[in-house]
């Protein structure tokens, strides 16, 4: 391991900023009257080193989230002692899809049956079942940027998912799209899920909320919400 020992002072931030971040769930969970074991925190460790991995780990943070494959493949080779659960939450290429279902323990941004088989090849290949999400679209009808699939194409591809080997359907991810309220997007995202989850009941994660927006999510039912900047601090803005 050639990881820099990690300066007090950033331990000290991370510290602060995670126990903020869970007590902001705390509060969340209250004012909808969940109880709070039912959101996991899943922090968000894009442009960061292994070493705030480590760290997080260190603070008993048990599951990241990554976008981009090739720092996520990286960084879990060499976070792989930490006992971590990586979910990958960018953009997939079904050409990356394997490789990415090699490290991955939780796939969230699945939008398109084309990606299924090479997912379940990449499980295969490790002999690893693979926990997935359906990534959905709450932009408006015919918006540039889109990604997620349309809540219309949902079930097709839920059992693309269900008919796989070594793939298992768990529930919906969802972000809301930018200069939109996220309450809004997020009311949508529940109605959404109740349908779903009337076709598919054991799919009953909803990874939703972020940084800006988590109490919104908690507020419509989120069971995971994907925090980076808030305990890890601001992304360098060039990507
Ligand atoms: C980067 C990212 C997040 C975390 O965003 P923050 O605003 O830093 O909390 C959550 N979800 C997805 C899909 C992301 O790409």
């Amino acid at each position: 391991m050639t990881d820099a020992p990690t300066h007090p002072d950033r331990r000290d931030q991370v510290a602060a900023n995670l126990a903020a971040v869970r007590r902001r769930i705390a509060v969340a969970c209250d004012e909808a009257g969940r109880d709070p074991a039912e959101v996991s925190l899943v922090v968000v460790t894009k442009f960061f080193p292994a070493s705030d991995v480590r760290l997080l780990a260190d603070l008993g943070v048990t599951d990241v989230g990554e976008n981009r494959h090739q720092e996520a493949q990286a960084k879990a080779a060499e976070c792989a002692d930490l006992g971590l659960r990586w979910h990958f939450i960018g953009g997939l290429q079904s050409n990356k899809a394997g490789a990415v279902a090699s490290y991955a323990d939780v796939v969230e941004s699945v939008d398109r049956v084309k990606l299924v088989a090479p997912l379940s090849r990449g499980a295969h290949s490790r002999s690893h079942a693979v926990d997935v999400l359906l990534q959905v679209s709450l932009d408006p009808p015919g918006a540039d940027h889109r990604s997620g699939a349309d809540p219309g194409d949902l079930d097709e591809l839920a059992r693309a998912v269900e008919g796989a080997g070594m793939l298992r359907l768990r529930g919906l991810m969802a972000v809301a799209p930018l200069g939109h309220d996220p309450a809004t997007a997020f009311a949508r995202l529940a109605e959404i899920r109740e349908e779903f989850v009337a076709e598919h009941p054991d799919a009953t994660v909803l990874s939703a909320g972020m940084s800006g927006d988590l109490e919104a999510a908690v507020a419509h039912g989120a069971t995971h919400v994907r925090v980076g900047s808030a305990v890890l601090g601001p992304r360098p803005s060039v990507q």
